[in-house]
């Protein structure tokens, strides 16, 4: 369940401060400590799994139910432009804590924020060849 060298794991333990939003049975969020904007919150499950590859279902889901119930109590109290969910897989993603997490990051109009690509039209073709081999992988 837990990961002695992980920095989330020891947040969980008690073994590191943070700054504790919410948590039940199987989740718990708590502000990120380098926020990218205002009310910038993290939500993990108490299941040490590095990634979205390696989490359980049910832990996925119960990570997910919570982030869902964090960025309403962001929504309510900040009311930012918009809340992106965000969520890293791997070093080449800028994953830097391997425990998997979701990121509740309220968006401001224009906050400078560069991670939004824009609506540029794909080539449809290549679009549909890549669906193909992907819902391969799903069945
Ligand atoms: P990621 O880069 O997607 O793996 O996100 C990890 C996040 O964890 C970063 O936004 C860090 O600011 C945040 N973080 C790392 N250590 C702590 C900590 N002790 N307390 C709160 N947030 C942390």
């Amino acid at each position: 369940m837990r990961d002695d060298n992980c920095i989330f794991c020891k947040i969980l333990n008690g073994e590191i401060p943070s700054i504790k939003l919410f948590e039940d049975d199987k989740t718990f969020a708590f502000m990120d400590i380098n926020p990218a904007n205002p009310g910038h919150a993290l939500v993990i499950p108490k299941y040490h799994a590095s990634n979205l590859l390696e989490i359980p279902a049910e832990w996925l889901m119960a990570t997910t139910a919570t982030a869902q119930k964090v960025a309403k109590a962001v929504q309510e109290t900040l009311a930012p432009d918009g809340i992106n969910l965000l969520q890293a897989n791997g070093r080449g993603a800028a994953q830097s804590v391997l425990h998997f997490h979701i990121h509740v990051l309220p968006r401001r109009n224009e906050d400078g924020l560069e991670m939004n690509w824009g609506l540029i039209p794909g080539d449809m073709a290549e679009i549909s060849s890549l669906a193909e081999k992907i819902q391969k992988a799903l069945t």
